[in-house]
This record gives C-alpha cells, structure tokens and sequence, in this order.
C-alpha cells in the first residue's frame, strides 16, 4: 500500500514556488502578492487564513490580510472588494468563508474580478475550467490532480466513483478526472446522497473519491482490492482523551481500509495540506497571467 504524503508534496510545491520567487527577485521582479479577506472572529476561519499567510510569506509572496468586523454591511464588503479589483499591487485575494449571515455570499463571490479569483469560485473560472482553458482551478481539486499526478497513479480508462457534488469539490474533481491529460482520462460516476446501493457502485471502482463530510463513512467491504482511495473529508470528532478535546477524521475508516487499497490519503496529512500549496501555486499564476 502507498501512502499518498499531502504534507511532504505540499512542501515540495512550496519550495518550488520559492524557487521561483527567488528567481523572480534576482531578475529585480514584483513578487506575486495575495490578499485575504476575513470577516468577524470565527476561531476556525483564524486559524486557516493564520496558516494561509504564512505560508505566503514562507514561500517569499507579499501578503495582506484585511480583517473586517462581524458587522459589517454587504455594501461595504462590496465596496472594499471594488477596492481589491483595481489594486493594480495585488495579483490575487481570496474572501475567507463563511461570511456572517446577513451577507449574501454569492453576491460577494460574483464581485471577484475572476483574474483575482485565485480561489477559482467564480463561475467565470468554473466554465473556463470546464472548458479546458486557463482558469484558477479550486485548491482542493486541484491538490488531489498534482496528488495523483505526482505519485503517478494510473487514471487512465480506470473507473472513478466521487462520492459528493459540492461545488468546491465533489464537482470540479469529476470534471478534471474525466478530461483529456495527466491524471485524467478516467471513466467518473458522481454519487451524492440521493444514491441507491452506494456500496455497490463504489465496489466497481478503481479509484475512489470520498467528499461527503461524514466521518468513517467508506469501510473495507466497500471497496475492491487494490483501489485508489483519496479522503477529502475533515471533521472534527469529540474525543476526551485527546488534548483538544477532539480529533480530526476523514471519510474514510482508514486502518481497514488501507488494508486493501492500492494508494491511499491520511487524515490528517493528505488532501488538507495539498490545498494551500495549491492557492500558492493559483497566486503565481495569477502574477504570470497578469503580466500577460
Ligand atoms: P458539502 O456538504 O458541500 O457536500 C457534501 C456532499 O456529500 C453533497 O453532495 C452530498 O449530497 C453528499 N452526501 C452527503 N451525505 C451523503 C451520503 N450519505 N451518501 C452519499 N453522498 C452524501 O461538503 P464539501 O464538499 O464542502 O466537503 C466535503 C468534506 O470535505 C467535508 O468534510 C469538508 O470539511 C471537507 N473538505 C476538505 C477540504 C480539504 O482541504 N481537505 C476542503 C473542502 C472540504 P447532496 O448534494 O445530495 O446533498
């Protein structure tokens, strides 16, 4: 059995990218700069833009955070994304979700210039993406795409059973998995929870993608012998013998499962870490792009 290492890859990305920021400097160029928008104090979006900017600055990217309070009207937040739009200093920013109740989040995401849009929310990046044509792809798909990529797993005419529809994962993965190219070409089925006999569908599969938010879900009878199992989900489980209080697990119940699988992804340690190298990786495009 591989183990597919999110933590050790998502470093290798991070030192390539310095490289090229490193680069960047010698050749007496702007840096690639990102921006992160955090609405209120919400103790887990603190803590994702925390590591999000250090990470920048890891890396040798300029970064700004803006943090706004709770209550702050939609029209202000429009208006400082306006802001955000025309700063010509700023190649990307990503606006930290969720956003406080009485704004509407669409309507903030629909207001990211998509060249800015490193998160690749905007629909503008979705259809890009969909197409086929440059587009800053989710970071979550995107990771499990350089994941599978990277370790060189066969997708090629294989089957693909992606449990979740989500518009940040489940979706944009089954539409990458199915096009042309490297860790492409692969025959997908998309469940969700409307499915009958799951068990049944992902027993077909060579690899499966689990992204439904429900802790231990895939088990070993699940699955045929030898399958690819990448776990997207992350929930935090109350567990009064840890130091937190809780502990984090996947979809996927993985000592059993790792039993029979081919390739698999840890929890923690596998996609998780993969998606900010990637918002990484969409800033430097974003900074080669804009220079276009
Ligand atoms: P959503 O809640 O938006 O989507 C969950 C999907 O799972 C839905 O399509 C839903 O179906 C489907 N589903 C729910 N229950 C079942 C079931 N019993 N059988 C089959 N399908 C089911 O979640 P996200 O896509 O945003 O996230 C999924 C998981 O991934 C979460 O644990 C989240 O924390 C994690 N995550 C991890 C990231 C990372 O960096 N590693 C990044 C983003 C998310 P339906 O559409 O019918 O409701």
């Amino acid at each position: 059995m591989i183990r597919l290492d999110g933590k050790a890859t998502a470093n290798t990305i991070k030192e390539e990218i310095k490289e090229k920021v490193s680069a960047m400097k010698i050749r007496g160029e702007r840096v690639p700069h990102l921006a992160a928008v955090l609405v209120g104090n919400d103790g887990a979006s603190l803590t994702y833009v925390g590591s999000k900017v250090r990470s920048c600055e890891y890396v040798g990217f300029e970064s700004t955070l803006i943090r706004l309070e709770e209550t702050i009207t939609e029209e202000a937040l429009l208006t400082q994304i306006d802001a955000l739009n025309k700063d010509e200093k700023l190649d990307g920013y990503i606006v930290q979700l969720p956003l406080p109740k009485h704004i509407d989040e669409e309507k903030i995401l629909l207001a990211i210039d998509p060249k800015k849009d490193v998160d690749g929310f905007h629909p503008a990046n979705f259809g890009r993406m969909a197409l086929e044509l440059d587009a800053f792809i989710p970071a979550t798909p995107f990771g499990i795409m350089q994941l599978l990529e990277r370790y060189e797993v066969p997708t090629s005419g294989k089957h693909c059973v992606v449990v979740g529809r989500s518009h940040i994962v489940g979706r944009p993965i089954s539409i990458l998995m199915s096009q042309k190219g490297l860790a492409g070409n692969a025959t997908v089925t998309v469940a969700h929870s409307r499915t009958e006999n799951l068990a049944e569908l992902t027993r077909q599969a060579d690899i499966v993608v689990m992204a439904l938010g429900i802790p231990e879900y895939l088990t070993a009878d699940m699955i045929k012998e030898d399958a690819v199992i990448i776990d997207v989900g992350i929930t935090r489980v109350e567990d009064k013998n840890h130091p937190k209080g809780y502990v984090i697990k996947g979809d996927v119940a993985f000592d059993e499962v790792a039993q029979k699988a081919s390739h698999i992804t840890p929890v923690p340690g596998g996609v998780g870490p993969m998606t900010i190298a990637m918002l990484l990786q969409n800033t430097l495009l974003a900074r080669q792009w804009n220079l276009a």
